[in-house]
């Protein structure tokens, strides 16, 4: 197949356009690079089934192509919230903008949603059923509501012109090619531990987070695009739920060094809790993560060590 994958220069794009290209398609990835970076797909280039497009996903584009997966958005809070209104219309632009293609050219479209359209969850843990509690106006919101927008989208393309949609909601993902200023838990403690400085828990580190290694979740997405038997909302994550805290913990004994934790203010609106319920995957899937935590983080911490 020839297959569409719109934030392709990311961190989970580049680990997907690795995967298509060794399933045997071709890829054609679009990127504006905002937060992802040619290192990540440079190793591409060479590659006769692989182009790079530097586009925005705000305005349209065609390409045949038989698939799309839809992953274009800053998914890190201080990148999405750089510029929210511009988080928002690549959202709900960059998938009207999908959708249109894949209605034209008769291609199945995936969208990379997320564990934030359950918001702070008052239900724990967390299944596709639950419509989660949001904040519309907050901080966080230009992420949340472009999100939850882009689903709503999804599935009125769905019901009303037959589109083949799959959506995933994926909960906190990490690995290589993270981007080393990317902001987010895994990669700031991991690169702060290496470079010796402090670790910075926001708030008391209470707060939960359940963290699926990117080689579990990309298996799951294929799978997930594979099957005909639901079009999502499916979750996809790893249900082994750890405070902050314990994070921290782990990744100064995993790095060493003399790093030391401090607190600082917690983020508006931060979700204390959150564990993906995967049975809808198991059963359809057949998936499940194998990559436990400390294992997942020896393999990141390896990457971060040459590059910071
Ligand atoms: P990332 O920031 O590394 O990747 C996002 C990519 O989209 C980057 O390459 C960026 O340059 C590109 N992009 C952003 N705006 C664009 C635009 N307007 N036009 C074209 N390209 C644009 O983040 P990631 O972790 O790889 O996330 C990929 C997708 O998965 C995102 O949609 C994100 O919301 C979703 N997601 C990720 C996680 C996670 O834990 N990693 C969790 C939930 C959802
Ligand atoms: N966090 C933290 N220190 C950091 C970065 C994040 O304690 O340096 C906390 C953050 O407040 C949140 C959790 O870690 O409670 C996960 O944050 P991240 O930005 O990775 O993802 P999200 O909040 O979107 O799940």
């Amino acid at each position: 197949m020839r297959i569409l994958v719109t934030g392709g220069a990311g961190f989970l794009g580049s680990h997907l356009c690795d995967r298509l290209l060794k399933d045997g398609h071709e890829v054609v990835c679009i990127d504006n690079f905002f937060t992802g970076r040619k290192q990540n797909i440079a190793h591409l280039f060479e590659n006769p089934n692989f182009e790079f497009v530097r586009h925005d996903v705000v305005d349209p584009f065609k390409f045949e192509v038989d698939q799309i997966y839809n992953l274009a958005c800053p998914a890190s809070p201080p990148h999405y919230q750089f510029n929210p209104i511009k988080t928002v219309k690549t959202s709900v632009m960059g998938a009207i903008n999908c959708l249109g293609l894949a209605k034209r050219v008769k291609a199945r479209v995936f969208q990379a949603s997320t564990s934030e359209v359950y918001g702070d969850p008052a239900v724990h843990p967390q299944p596709e059923s639950y419509w989660g509690n949001v904040n519309p106006i907050g901080k966080r919101s230009c992420y949340d509501e472009g999100k939850r927008c882009a689903e709503t989208l999804f599935f009125d393309y769905h019901r009303e012109n037959h589109v083949d949609i799959r959506v995933i909601r994926i909960f906190n993902t990490y690995g290589p090619r993270m981007h080393e200023a990317d902001g987010r838990v895994v990669s700031n403690f991991i690169v702060q531990a290496l470079r010796g400085e402090d670790i910075t828990i926001y708030g008391d580190g209470q707060q939960t987070r359940s963290f699926c290694y990117v080689d579990d979740l990309i298996e799951g997405f294929v799978r997930f695009m594979g099957q005909t038997e639901i079009v999502g909302p499916m979750n996809l994550g790893n249900p082994g739920e750890f405070t902050m805290l314990q994070l921290a913990e782990l990744t100064l004994k995993l790095v060493g060094g003399k790093s030391k934790i401090v607190h600082k203010p917690l983020p508006a609106d931060d979700p204390k809790q959150r564990r993906p319920d995967i049975t809808l995957a198991r059963r359809v899937l057949k998936w499940e993560p194998r990559v436990p935590l400390e294992e997942g983080l020896q393999r990141t911490i390896a990457y971060f060590r040459g590059r910071v």
